[in-house]
């Protein structure tokens, strides 16, 4: 197989989920573990991203919110799920039932279910400079950061009638509370009086204006020029729940209780008003802090594992999603370019011809240039369509390849220790904890082989991207790297690596512009 081609791409996959933080995350782990091809999109906009610091969540105490989903970003690779940075503008149902849902620059997956987790956005009162002291200085949840102010001077400025619902919070907190409460606000009767008993400073007005000195806050300014020297600002936003791309489902969303915003509403089992789509998280429920989310995700993901698997036993199917998103790719026009890869044909031209395993064969390059050069080839793939196409193109050149039709990550994929060469070129296959794919091309190789692995280089494909203008089609640390390969072969008594290099990609091949340069690893196994 050679290498990614076309500009834009449909991919397919059993579960899309928008949204990758901490409720996305959790559910597309329960539904990588379940066997599930789960494909994540995520525009990098989590909600707590302006925070140093997370706080309240049990065994994750403190860290930055980065290393949370850098940690859950991981974990779901680790089982094959993609995590693609983009952002889903439409989600559409198609004619077969399924998803659709387009991402911004134009590629596509189409999905059994759908997962929206995507979260809210917090809408801040339009008080001048508080935008950019949010999570820092200034804090809506006593919960999240309230331990990190305490004792100092906290000044809650309440906008709404439900702004001091925390006020009893923060008053625990510190003994230095003002609360700066709007005019226009009704307050239940008696409760001003039960605060000022309580030591809380009660004062009148709008404000303005968040005052620093140094850079460091230091006082909020109400309209009629009177301030109120603060070291913390408490607030307590509106919100809106992020359900746009689903609209053109029928998704509607619902005014929440507090009436400070809306929510998009869901069953027991998370499932929304339309069939298919599920919903989790802070898009769900306002009040979710991140371990909350996580577990809503997590029991959410074992729902939607329920109802795929319910379909599935009335169908009396055990479909293959990844082999689906591969068929469906080779049945349109020719993918790859025909050519050998230039990597293969320089690394094996010193070896003795004999039995070849081509894993990931796809139309064939690689396999048929190996049979005109005398090896005896097996050209495996996970789709049919692929090996119709090298077996038709075989058959035109008068070449004997033969084709195994097989997913690399089966149990006993390959033929045990029967080739001389196994060669695995750009393969996209997706990763498991522990290696299954990796055992197979390794059991494969003959004694006295040599297995033949080579990705492109994957550092430029990690680069950030602009998910307002763009949206990436695969990810390729959800699939085995060669990495993954050298890491099982070292300090292995029984195989020698003779080469683990990274070097420009050789010219001829289809896409050599778009991904220069090539890591290749070539292993020998030992005899005895
Ligand atoms: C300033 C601040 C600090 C906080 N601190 C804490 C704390 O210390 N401890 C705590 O427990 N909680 C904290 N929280 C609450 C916490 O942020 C939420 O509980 C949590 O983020 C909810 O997770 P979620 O997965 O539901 O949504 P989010 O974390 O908001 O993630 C939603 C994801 O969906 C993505 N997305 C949205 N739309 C699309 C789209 N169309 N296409 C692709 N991707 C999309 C977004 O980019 C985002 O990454 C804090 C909140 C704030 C505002």
């Amino acid at each position: 197989m050679s290498d990614h081609a076309p500009r834009t791409v449909e991919r397919q996959c059993d579960v899309a989920v928008v949204g990758a933080s901490a409720a996305g995350l959790a559910a597309a782990l329960q539904l990588g573990r379940q066997r599930r091809a789960v494909i994540v999109v995520d525009a990098g906009e989590p909600r707590n991203a302006p925070a140093t610091h997370l706080h309240g969540y049990l065994g994750h105490e403190g860290r930055p919110p980065s290393e949370l989903i850098t940690a859950g970003r991981e974990e779901v690779r680790s089982y094959g799920g993609e995590v693609l940075p983009g952002r889903v503008s439409r989600v559409t149902r198609a004619d077969d039932g399924r998803f659709r849902l387009e991402l911004v620059g134009g590629n596509t997956i189409v999905a059994r279910r759908v997962l929206a987790a995507t979260g809210l956005v917090d809408e801040l009162p339009d008080i001048d400079g508080l935008a950019e002291r949010w999570g820092r200085d200034v804090i809506h949840c006593p919960f999240c950061h309230g331990f990190e102010v305490r004792d100092q001077r906290i000044v809650q400025v309440v906008t709404h009638s439900m702004g001091l619902h925390a006020t009893g919070l923060f008053r625990q907190l510190t003994a230095r509370l003002t609360v700066i409460l709007d005019d226009h606000i009704e307050v239940p009767h008696g409760e001003i009086d039960a605060l000022q008993a309580a030591g809380v400073e009660i004062v009148h007005g709008r404000v303005r204006r968040i005052v620093t000195d140094d850079g460091k806050l230091s006082a909020v300014e109400l309209d009629d020029d009177r301030r109120v020297d603060a070291d913390a600002v408490a607030v307590a936003p509106r919100f809106t729940a992020r359900a746009e791309p689903f609209a053109s489902l029928g998704i509607r969303t619902a005014p929440h209780a507090t009436g400070l915003g809306d929510f998009v509403e869901t069953d027991a089992t998370g499932a929304t008003a339309v069939p298919g789509l599920y919903a989790a998280g802070n898009v769900t429920d306002p009040s979710q802090q991140v371990s909350q989310a996580a577990a809503d995700g997590s029991r959410i993901g074992a729902m939607i594992s329920f109802s795929l698997a319910d379909d599935d036993i009335r169908l009396a199917a055990r479909s293959s999603a990844n082999e689906a998103d591969w068929d469906h790719r080779y049945g349109g026009d020719q993918v790859w370019s025909g050519n050998p890869n230039g990597t293969l044909v320089n690394e094996i031209s010193g070896l003795t011809p004999g039995r070849a395993l081509d894993v990931g064969a796809g139309e064939g390059g690689d396999a048929l240039w190996l049979a005109e050069h005398g090896w005896r080839v097996t050209a495996n793939d996970i789709s049919r369509r692929a090996l119709a196409r090298v077996a038709a193109e075989a058959e035109r050149r008068g070449a004997c390849v033969e084709c195994h039709h097989a997913d690399a990550n089966a149990l006993d994929a390959f033929e045990a220790g029967a080739f001389d060469l196994v060669s695995a070129q750009y393969a996209s296959i997706p990763r498991t904890p522990d290696n299954r794919a990796v055992r197979n091309l390794l059991n494969a190789v003959a004694p006295g082989g040599t297995l033949l692995v080579v990705s492109h280089d994957l550092e430029p494909m990690r680069a950030p991207v602009d998910t307002l203008a763009h949206s990436r089609p695969f990810d390729p640390d959800a699939y085995v790297r060669v990495e993954d390969v050298a890491a099982a072969l070292a300090d292995s008594p029984t195989w020698h690596i003779e080469v683990h290099e990274k070097r420009p990609r050789p010219a001829g091949a289809a896409s050599a512009s778009h991904h220069v340069d090539d890591v290749v690893l070539r292993a020998r196994r030992l005899t005895g």
